[in-house]
């Protein structure tokens, strides 16, 4: 198989030839048609399997596709993942993929000062990707509007079981719209991080590498 294969956009295919994939992984061949027809998704995948270019390429094509045309920029679609170094990997990767495209995303995570990253909130971002102690900081200070979210990507959920971010990310669910696609990735499946699964997919469509 091949990324044209995939239906992608002309931009896109550009971007990937930039960076040099020449075929997609597994994951990405799996999940991009998953995520393309808006299921919710079950992503059992470790690091390395290509499973940041399996979200993140279908979510800024989909943005893309259906650029609200509104003088704001709104936050459309969150990534939570648990560590600052994934959180920039995973920002570089949305990056690189939408170079060409009217997309703009930012990356969040404590350890750092907060005024850069409230001046580029205000500013207005599409794709926020955030580890989930300064997201939740952020929001309740009044800085992260989640009301137009359309994605929401939950990323190595059971590492952030293992960081002790699980009621943080159950805090999270309860802010955002209910009416969203959800995409769960988990290298492992303990009890506790199914049953996190089923509270917040829809008939996820699983896919396992
Ligand atoms: P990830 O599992 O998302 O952390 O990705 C692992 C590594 O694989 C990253 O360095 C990606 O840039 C790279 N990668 C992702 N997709 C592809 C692909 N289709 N072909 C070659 N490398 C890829």
């Amino acid at each position: 198989m091949q990324f044209q294969d995939l239906k992608l956009i002309a931009p896109i295919l550009k971007a990937l030839e930039a960076v040099g994939y020449t075929t997609p992984t597994p994951i990405q061949e799996q999940a991009i048609p998953i995520i393309f027809r808006k299921n919710d998704l079950l992503g059992c995948a470790q690091t390395g399997t290509g499973k940041t270019a399996a979200f993140a390429i279908p979510i800024l094509q989909m943005l893309s596709y259906s650029k609200v045309k509104t003088a704001k920029k709104n936050i459309r679609a969150l990534v939570l993942t648990p560590t600052r170094e994934l959180a920039i990997q995973i920002e570089e990767n949305f990056n690189q993929y939408s170079k060409d495209l009217p997309l703009k995303s930012l990356v969040v995570f404590g350890g750092v000062g907060q005024q850069p990253q409230r001046d580029a909130l205000k500013r207005g971002i599409d794709v926020l990707i955030a580890t989930p102690g300064r997201l939740l900081d952020l929001y309740g200070q009044g800085y992260i509007d989640l009301k137009h979210l359309e994605f929401f990507v939950l990323d190595e959920a059971d590492r952030m079981l293992d960081m002790g971010f699980i009621h943080d990310v159950k805090k999270l669910i309860k802010i955002i719209p209910e009416k969203r696609q959800t995409l769960f990735f988990s290298a492992t499946m303990p009890p506790e991080i199914q049953k996190l699964a089923n509270h917040i997919l829809v008939d996820p469509i699983k896919v396992e590498v």
